[in-house]
């Protein structure tokens, strides 16, 4: 889609590439001795899973993160070469793909790893793994119930030659909150899980249970990695002193400017009136593209150097602004929905707020007609990297 001229997407998500690069090296830095896996599922969290794992590896991730065996297999397809970890398997999943492909297992359950062990049986090479322990989020994971009978069967198919144990992980429940003791808790429970799977002769080469916000936030969490999903992008789930630059601009073209007169109400259900002549701009944006219905008359828009407010419903495909009379507002002029706020723009953080949820569903959420343009990032131009991923 880099290729698209502006002027013929409607409405885009823009994403700066040099702003990931600057990410990523901000947070090596802050991981210190720890390796830094870029986690670039759900598409790179709407940024686009292949450009920004290999502007993640260039700018010195070690590893790549998703959570489906398809998002893993997308980007060994695309020409990513470093190790990739995928953790969300389900019943169906083609483990002899993974295995070909050189794609590392997170294993959750001991059907899983029977499933696993059968897929190495029939490719005739062992399936590298990681065991995925379950310190406390209750979602996938082994129990600590479990766990003994699981370590001895690892062992026994480990000696047969089935499967390498590259890692032992977790993942943390509630590490955007720095007082939760939940964080004191899994923590304790992940060195005791590390210490029986040694007791039971499994060392792996890496250990990791920190998200973004313990990677920034935990230093006694870093362990060997840590797993760097939103901070990449540029937003942070914590306070942090790290200087992460928002990645994503999404932006739409003014379509039409109009006049309407005072006392006329504007789009589905007339929840806004104008209270005095005043002049519109309607953008090509809906709910159908991921402006969320709820956003209706509660955010502006940054067109030239001035905020606007959207007014009225938020439709499917379209929303209407209130640039007032004299603005020079002109059909074709860019409409900033939400950026890095360096131009006086709205930020996804301000939408999150604005509608009770966090900046993760915010980015994730432009769809459907919207187009994806990439800026910045000469450096990681190669060969390799689909043109439209
Ligand atoms: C999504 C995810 C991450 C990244 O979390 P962020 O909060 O975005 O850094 C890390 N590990 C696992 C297992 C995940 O599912």
């Amino acid at each position: 889609m880099e290729s698209v001229p502006i002027g013929q997407a409607n409405a885009e998500m823009v994403i700066d590439l040099d702003a990931i690069d600057r990410n990523v090296r901000t947070l090596c830095r802050v991981a210190g001795d720890a390796a830094v896996m870029a986690v670039v599922k759900a598409d790179g969290y709407n940024h686009g899973a292949t450009r920004i794992a290999a502007t993640a590896v260039a700018a010195g991730a070690r590893e790549i993160g998703v959570a489906t065996l398809s998002e893993a297999l997308e980007l060994r397809d695309s020409g990513i070469e470093a190790p990739i970890m995928f953790w969300l398997s389900g019943p169906g999943d083609d483990f002899a793909a993974a295995i070909a492909r050189d794609c590392e297992i997170a294993v959750t359950s001991e059907r899983h790893l029977d499933a696993v062990c059968a897929a190495a049986r029939s490719a005739g090479r062992p399936a590298t793994i990681s065991i995925k322990v379950d310190t406390g989020l209750n979602r996938n994971g082994f129990c600590p119930r479990d766990y003994r009978a699981l370590l001895t069967r690892i062992r026994c198919v480990k000696d047969a030659g089935l499967i390498r144990v590259r890692g032992i992980f977790s993942h943390l429940a509630c590490a955007d909150d720095p007082n939760c003791s939940i964080t004191e808790t899994q923590r304790s429970r992940f060195l005791n899980a590390l210490e029986t799977a040694s007791a039971h002769g499994i060392t792996p080469e890496v250990t990791h249970i920190a998200n973004s916000a313990a990677a920034l936030t935990r230093p006694d969490l870093h362990f060997q990695m840590v797993r760097a999903g939103i901070a990449l992008y540029g937003l942070s789930p914590v306070a942090t002193a790290a200087q992460l630059v928002p990645a994503m601009t999404l932006q739409a073209r003014v379509v039409l400017v109009k006049d309407i007169a005072a006392g006329e109400g504007v789009s589905y259900g007339h929840m806004w009136t104008a209270l005095h002549d005043t002049t519109i701009a309607l953008l090509p944006i809906g709910y159908a593209d991921g402006l969320p219905r709820a956003l209706s008359g509660k955010f502006s828009v940054l067109i030239g150097h001035k905020r606007y407010p959207s007014v009225g419903r938020i439709c499917m495909d379209q929303v209407v602004v209130d640039v007032g009379q004299h603005s020079g507002v002109r059909e074709g002029d860019v409409a900033v929905l939400f950026g890095n706020g360096r131009h006086g723009e709205s930020r996804a953080q301000d939408w999150a707020e604005t509608l009770d949820t966090i900046h993760y569903e915010i980015v994730t959420g432009p769809r459907g007609r919207v187009r994806r343009r990439f800026i910045g990032g000469a450096s990681t131009t190669t060969a390799g990297q689909a043109q439209n991923a």
